[in-house]
């Protein structure tokens, strides 16, 4: 077609004036529809339509793209519980309902409401912290690593930190014990080898600029065979014989000892505290299952230091979350109820039964949205505690498995993956990881199937309208 046949775009005062458009201003206000409309009149000098319908069409779409929420839930079935990419531990109600508490208004954040002084942002958790830990007094930043930045920084500053070569860990997502150091303008000491470090390679490395020594909980990766750590108990002898502190990054940690629940044993913050261990750090995303926070607790000296490092007021916690943790820290004064009413508890624990139970549930919607060319089932799989902890045990469960019912190993992978994409672009999106050919939906951070069901029928009934 030649450049004269195609109809020049209409003017933008005569595009605003349409009642379509006048419409649309009315809802999204006028600077929005007008960045629109030049994006889409600009789409029409390009070609790509030419008629007054197909531009109202394209705005209209445009408009949507652009206010959809970029940040928003998805459902987690890749069967990682405490998913890092996936935002980690889900919250119980009582974590939201303090959240929107606080969120709305003004509170006693820094607020003294006795003295009706300035008070501390830190005391509405630091009694509990204290209470399930055994903590003389404990303090919370924004998240494990900046907990172990600050806690270096404040007693290692220019001074030498001592650490077994078997614990040098890197973290996913860039935290890299090395590298922390070096920006908490500390001297890293390495001593042992990867595989064995003695209590005499710590005891041997201690020398007039040593700050102190650190332990680090190797979360997300086990050395094997031939292989020795120094326990706490050693270590803070040998630190305390030098009047130095012992500082564990515990990663994950748990108030609680998880073996009760039936499930791997996790280091108990109270028991390593008992050791002797002068500062603990760990997450409160983790298995704690409480909002994004770093807990530092130990030695009443130490936090006094801690929580007077200028970096601290860089690295404190907003509102939200302490509203969130101190909700979330009561619930573990009653522990017979945490599987009930902690949800990452309530997940790792779920029963394989339960599982397969929803997986059921799921199935009849689910193939019916995939269509015939995948074959849909349901198989065993096991599910990972994520973010690190205990990589090598994990939880029997039960998967939705899609294959596709055709083609060769090529297309079959493609296929797979390009369902793997359209569950991606579902309104709330569904999360799945590929195995081999399959794409596999575990099913047990799901609770209430019903949702997701609506999502797969709901789809289903969209596309044959639109087929008709
Ligand atoms: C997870 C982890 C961190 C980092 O904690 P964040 O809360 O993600 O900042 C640091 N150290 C260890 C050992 C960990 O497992």
């Amino acid at each position: 077609m030649s450049s004269e046949l195609i109809r020049h775009p209409p003017a933008v005062d005569k595009v605003l004036a349409w009642p379509a458009m006048q419409a649309l201003i009315a809802c999204h206000g006028r600077t929005l529809v007008l960045t629109s409309l030049r994006a889409g009149l600009q789409q029409w000098r390009q070609g790509n339509f030419d008629d007054d319908r197909s531009l109202l069409t394209w705005v209209q779409a445009d408009l949507q793209r652009r206010l959809a929420p970029s940040f928003k839930a998805v459902f987690n079935l890749t069967g990682t519980v405490l998913h890092t990419n996936l935002g980690r531990a889900p919250l119980p109600p009582e974590a939201i309902k303090a959240i929107s508490d606080v969120a709305s208004g003004a509170s006693n954040l820094e607020y003294d409401l006795n003295t009706g002084k300035r008070g501390d942002r830190d005391s509405h958790v630091e009694r509990w912290i204290c209470e399930l830990t055994g903590a003389e007094a404990a303090t919370v930043v924004n998240n494990n690593a900046a907990a172990v930045l600050l806690v270096l920084n404040t007693l290692a500053r220019r001074r030498q930190v001592i650490v077994s070569r078997g614990e040098l860990i890197e973290i996913g997502g860039s935290f890299r014990l090395p590298d922390v150091m070096e920006r908490a303008d500390c001297k890293l000491h390495e001593v042992g080898t990867t595989n064995r470090t003695h209590a005499h390679d710590f005891a041997d490395a201690v020398n007039s600029r040593t700050a102190l020594l650190l332990k680090a909980h190797t979360s997300n990766y086990a050395i094997q065979g031939f292989s020795q750590q120094v326990g706490e108990q050693e270590l803070a002898q040998i630190a305390h014989q030098h009047n130095l502190p012992l500082v564990v990054d515990l990663g994950s940690g748990s108030l609680i000892d998880l073996r009760t629940l039936g499930l791997p044993a996790e280091p108990v913050v109270r028991d390593v505290l008992a050791a002797g261990v002068d500062v603990v750090t760990f997450s409160a995303d983790k298995l704690l299952g409480g909002p994004q926070a770093g807990i530092i607790a130990g030695r009443a000296e130490l936090i006094s230091k801690i929580r007077k490092n200028p970096l601290k007021r860089a690295l404190r916690c907003d509102k939200l979350t302490l509203a969130a943790l101190e909700a979330v820290l009561k619930l573990y004064a009653n522990p017979d109820t945490l599987t009930l009413r902690i949800p990452t508890l309530r997940l790792l624990t779920r029963s394989q039964a339960a599982i397969q139970q929803t997986a059921n549930v799921l199935l009849p919607s689910l193939r019916d949205w995939a269509g015939a060319e995948f074959v849909v089932d349901t198989c065993e799989v096991h599910s990972q505690i994520g973010s690190g902890s205990l990589p090598l045990d994990l939880l029997p469960s039960v998967a939705l498995r899609l294959r596709s019912a055709q083609g060769n190993k090529r297309t079959q992978n493609r296929m797979v993956r390009d369902l793997a994409l359209r569950l991606r672009q579902l309104p709330q999106p569904v999360i799945g990881r590929i195995a081999d050919d399959s794409l596999l939906l575990d099913c047990r951070c799901v609770e209430d199937a019903q949702p997701l069901c609506f999502q797969w029928l709901g789809a289903v009934a969209a596309g044959s309208e639109t087929a008709t």
